[in-house]
């Protein structure tokens, strides 16, 4: 078999947290367990709300938990560039290459008749009925439209190396979905189809906050004419009230544990047993785990952090 490929590809959007290193942590152990080649891609596409101090900071408090990678915006590689704000042409190609085939239309919809068009699909979200197929320009004067994309009657079905078999209706779940947004940034299912293709990544292992957008991604690469990689989507950490932890949770994040005494062989420790990886918590360098790794004794539910967070800053649990 060919070495695997994966990656980690945060949004630089705020702090890296202990939600954000457990991802990290469990897609690095999966690719050095193979002996494969680890990327960190940058997924800054959204001005608005990435910033390169966060970028910096992710890369910092990474090299501290001892997760290297072997390309990336600092180490450069053959696929450079590794942030996508660099990366824009990518995605404007592909957009061309869809459009060419017809499979892409402007829509003109504002956020209110948005809101008045569709019930809630089955995911929460309200999947878009399709009203700007073949709606005219000219009925809506010099409004900027996003580009969705014609989503076929099909139901998408893969399957994930934690949660076994999934099957999503997008037209159901979802609609035509946006590929570019009315301003002009690539929207994220796009962005990371194309880069995950062009980087080669053989391996996604990434939260499962995002298992019900991957039948939209597979859907992407089949248009495209690329090969979907293998996909594992590994369970959220939550608090013990059953919220997911966030960025807002300023108490995790790496910068303020670390503030609080925090050793990376203490954090890292912690999140391998709460994967499963260690009967009881002990403190271990991320290298020393990489034998242990194995997708199967990945916990299946929520992981809740509780109190015994506490261990990560060093104290008795
Ligand atoms: N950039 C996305 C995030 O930070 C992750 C994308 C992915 O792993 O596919 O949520």
């Amino acid at each position: 078999m060919d070495a695997i490929r994966g990656r980690f590809a945060p949004s630089p959007t705020g702090e890296l947290h202990l939600g954000s290193a457990w991802t990290a942590l469990l897609a690095w152990l999966q690719v050095r367990a193979a002996g494969g080649t680890m990327v960190l891609r940058i997924e800054d596409i959204d001005p608005e709300r990435s910033r390169s101090f966060y970028t910096a900071a992710l890369m910092a408090d990474m090299q501290w938990l001892g997760l290297d990678w072997d390309e990336g915006p600092d180490t450069g590689g053959p696929f450079a560039p590794y942030c996508q704000s660099q990366r824009r042409h990518l995605f404007e190609e592909a957009l061309q290459y869809l459009a060419e085939a017809g499979l892409v239309y402007p829509c003109y919809c504002t956020r209110g008749e948005l809101a008045s068009l569709a019930p809630h699909g089955t995911e929460g979200e309200r999947p878009y009925p399709g009203k700007c197929r073949g709606r005219n320009a000219q009925e809506v004067g010099g409004r900027k439209p996003s580009l969705r994309l014609i989503v076929p009657q099909e139901t998408i079905a893969f399957r994930d190396g934690v949660k076994g078999v999934f099957a999503q209706d997008i037209a159901a779940a979802a609609g035509d979905f946006i590929v570019r947004r009315s301003d002009g940034v690539h929207a994220y299912q796009l962005a990371v189809v194309v880069d995950d293709a062009a980087m080669q990544i053989t391996h996604v292992l990434r939260g499962e906050d995002l298992l019900d957008s991957t039948p939209r991604q597979i859907l992407l690469y089949r248009l495209l004419g690329l090969t979907p990689p293998v996909f594992a989507h590994v369970p959220l950490l939550v608090a013990a009230d059953g919220h997911r932890l966030s960025k807002r949770q300023r108490d995790l994040s790496l910068a303020s544990l670390r503030a609080h005494g925090a050793r990376p062989e203490n954090i890292i420790g912690y999140l391998a047993w709460k994967a499963g990886f260690l009967d009881v918590f002990s403190p271990m360098p991320a290298a020393d785990l990489v034998p242990e790794f194995d997708l199967a004794r990945i916990a299946k539910g929520p992981v809740i952090i509780g109190d015994d967070a506490a261990a990560c800053s060093g104290a008795d649990i």
